[in-house]
């Protein structure tokens, strides 16, 4: 066996990946060391309680409930506890210590990752973190090293696993959302409190971290607009079926051309998060169950995308392993760490600016003229109407002066408009009278 160097690593947290990461480093430590070129010594595990139950079984002599004299000494510091504090503290601590710093905290980094890769760019540590976004798949390297080369033009991602497994069954199922939800629940797909994945929480802070890696830009939670599914409901899926669509939740991530004033390179980028209407022959529409996949337009690359389990313990172990040997490789070589490119520093643009294509149902009196009034209102708003398609919902009933209109149900396509155009023009046709009923709005994405 080679005598290589060894290396102290520390690992903070044994939950679902915690303890994986735990059994593959003890389990492969020779393979490891071949591929690192260092022995990766596991020093201890912190935990909050020694005597909670663990997916896997590690040696006790491991576990610690005090994480710093752990960090003191370690060349690899692994923060896999989650949350912001004392995660935040902890990184930072074993920054200042000499470590390098792995990690799969995507709500911390997506709230303090400037923070942080400061305090490494000051002493030339490193931070990895490919687990942070969509577990198991490799896309914070290749957007952080294999496209470095490149310009990229848009992310579309589906990077929540919960959302993406609720809507996917409603589409397959014809089923309704509160029962999905419950039975992901029952499954282990969604938490007790679903809040984070079904409001879009988790997937803004994805998608923050993604725009900021691909557009050399710190992209501050802050900026990223958020809607999520909760208000997507059977008829929506039905029709969008109907229309040759499937409903995703999508992180999109997209450079735009803006006025000198909006930025002086004449560049700027959105950031969103919402359910759209994607197209069923689009790649991302075949992303089913609990999958997660990021579909990255790029200059000169052209069309990527990247495709697996966005969560589970082993799997995003997988990534946290990878990451450790970079690092490994990192210390044992020396050097400036790997270091954030955020210098582009590019304006992000309010949701309003953003311009896209849309699908808006309208319920509407089915008399003569409000197909051209309600096209009217479209057009006075700028909004250009692409396609239309109109349903009988309910006959005419009465006779003479007592006879009431029956009701018939718009959807109306457009070309791209600009959000704020299409939201006042929204508000026009659900005020006037040709209208009855705004029954849903959804983006299109993914042409
Ligand atoms: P988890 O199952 O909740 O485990 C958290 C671990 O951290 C537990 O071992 C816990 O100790 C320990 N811990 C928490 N607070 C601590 C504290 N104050 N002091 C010491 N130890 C503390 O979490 P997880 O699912 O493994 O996730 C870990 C990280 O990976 C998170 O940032 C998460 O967002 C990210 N991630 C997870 C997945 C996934 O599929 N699970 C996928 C991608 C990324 P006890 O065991 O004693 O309670």
């Amino acid at each position: 066996m080679t005598d290589y160097r060894r290396l102290r690593v520390a690992l903070l947290g044994a939950g679902a990946v915690g303890s994986q990461v735990a059994r593959l480093l003890l389990e492969h430590g020779e393979e490891l060391a071949d591929r690192a070129g260092a022995s990766l010594e596991l020093a201890g595990i912190a935990v909050r309680d020694l005597d909670a139950p663990r997916d896997v079984d590690l040696p006790r002599e491991l576990f610690t409930t005090d994480p710093e004299p752990l960090i003191v000494g370690s060349d690899i510091v692994i923060e896999l506890m989650g949350g912001i504090e004392p995660a935040r503290s902890l990184i930072l601590h074993a920054i200042n210590s000499g470590a390098d710093v792995v990690t799969a905290n995507k709500a911390l980094l997506a709230t303090h990752g400037p923070e942080i890769f400061d305090a490494a760019d000051q002493v030339g540590a490193s931070v990895y973190y490919e687990a942070a976004v969509a577990g198991a798949i490799p896309i914070i390297r290749p957007l952080r090293d294999s496209l470095a080369g490149d310009r990229v033009h848009r992310i579309m991602g589906i990077v929540n696993g919960t959302t993406n497994y609720i809507l996917d069954r409603m589409d397959a199922e014809g089923a309704e959302f509160e029962d999905v939800l419950a039975q992901a629940q029952a499954l282990g797909y969604a938490e007790a409190d679903p809040t984070a994945d079904i409001e879009g929480y988790d997937a803004a802070q994805k998608a923050a971290i993604l725009a900021s890696l691909a557009f050399h830009t710190a992209v501050p939670l802050e900026a990223v607009h958020r809607e999520g599914i909760v208000g997507i409901d059977k008829a929506m899926m039905d029709a969008a079926r109907h229309a040759g669509y499937v409903v995703k939740l999508l992180a999109v991530c997209e450079r735009m051309s803006v006025d000198s004033e909006t930025s002086p390179t004449g560049e700027a980028i959105s950031v969103r998060v919402y359910p759209a209407l994607v197209p069923r022959s689009h790649p991302l529409a075949s992303v089913h169950g609990a999958n997660n996949a990021v579909f990255v337009q790029a200059e000169a690359a052209g069309d990527l995308m990247f495709y697996g389990a966005g969560a589970g313990g082993v799997q995003t172990a997988s990534a946290v392993l990878g990451d450790i040997v970079s690092a490994a490789r990192r210390h044992i070589a020396g050097g400036v760490g790997v270091g954030e490119s955020t210098r582009a520093n590019l304006p992000v643009v309010p949701i309003g600016e953003v311009r896209t294509r849309y699908q808006i149902t309208l319920e509407v009196e089915d008399l003569p003229g409000v197909l051209a009034t309600t096209a009217g209102i479209l057009s006075d708003g700028r909004v250009s109407i692409a396609t239309v398609e109109q349903n009988i919902l309910s006959e005419a009933a009465g006779r003479g002066a007592d006879q009431e209109a029956g009701v018939a149900r718009l959807v109306i396509g457009t070309h791209t408009a600009r959000e704020q155009d299409l939201s006042e023009t929204v508000t026009r046709l659900a005020e006037s009278g040709a209208v009855e009923r705004v029954v849903s709005v959804l983006r299109v994405e993914g042409n």
